[in-house]
């Protein structure tokens, strides 16, 4: 993947797939319909509710956070009010969910956030949290499929919350044959010059502390 790819600002790696609708990295759409397949004859309708996703639209979701106008949940998933927070804590509270622009996995067209859409009411929303997909949670048994099969088809967990500093994301998985290229080509230079030309808020701050950042949220990742 080139700067522009691995940074979500082009989408010349990615394709649509239509049944179930997502957008995937070329080498990425065969592997996860596999992976789907085999779900689907174990009685799990395995479905993407996130695929990839542009640097624009994180652009978006962060700047919405940042400003308060869209909600931001703490460690515990619940509802925080940034407005009464400094710029750097307002950072860090944002990133235990959501990615910097430039930075999120989602840029890739490798990882996919992922339900059982017959484990629910059809008229069931989604919120994708933890709780959803533990014991108990009607994501639990798509949790403990995903847990036992992923890793056949290359999909892995990257959010255990053991090395890597966002949470524990039962539902985002990643396909590592191709992720893991992403991952070492998506350095500190490459990101820092997408956020330095992008209308982001908090820039100078996440500027200043750009390589911790990226050491926290990219590089570190959690491996079976
Ligand atoms: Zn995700």
């Amino acid at each position: 993947m080139n700067e522009g790819e691995l940074t979500g600002q082009v989408r010349t790696h990615v394709a649509d797939v239509h049944d179930p609708e997502c957008i995937l990295h070329m080498h990425v759409a065969a592997p996860f319909l596999s992976l789907r397949r085999a779900a689907l004859a174990d009685g799990i309708d395995l479905t993407p509710i996130s695929s990839f996703r542009s640097f624009s639209r994180q652009l978006a979701i962060w700047n919405g956070k940042f400003s308060g106008e869209k909600p931001v949940l703490d460690a515990s998933s619940r509802p925080i009010e940034v407005r009464g927070l400094s710029p750097g804590e307002r950072i860090e509270t944002i990133l235990l969910w959501s990615a910097l622009p430039g930075a999120s996995r989602h840029h890739w067209g490798t990882d996919l956030d992922l339900i059982d859409t017959q484990a629910t009411a059809p008229d069931y929303r989604p919120r994708l949290t933890p709780e959803e997909f533990a014991p108990g949670g009607p994501y639990a048994p798509l949790a403990g499929w995903l847990e036992a099969n992923a890793a056949r088809f290359g999909f892995f967990r990257p959010f255990r919350g053991i090395l890597s500093g966002v949470q524990p994301e039962p539902w985002h998985f990643s396909f590592a044959p191709v992720a893991e290229n992403a991952r070492r080509a998506l350095t500190p230079a490459v990101l820092h010059k997408a956020i330095a030309a992008a209308p982001i808020l908090g820039k100078e701050e996440i500027l200043a502390q750009l390589e911790a950042l990226h050491a926290r949220y990219v590089a570190a990742i959690d491996w079976p």
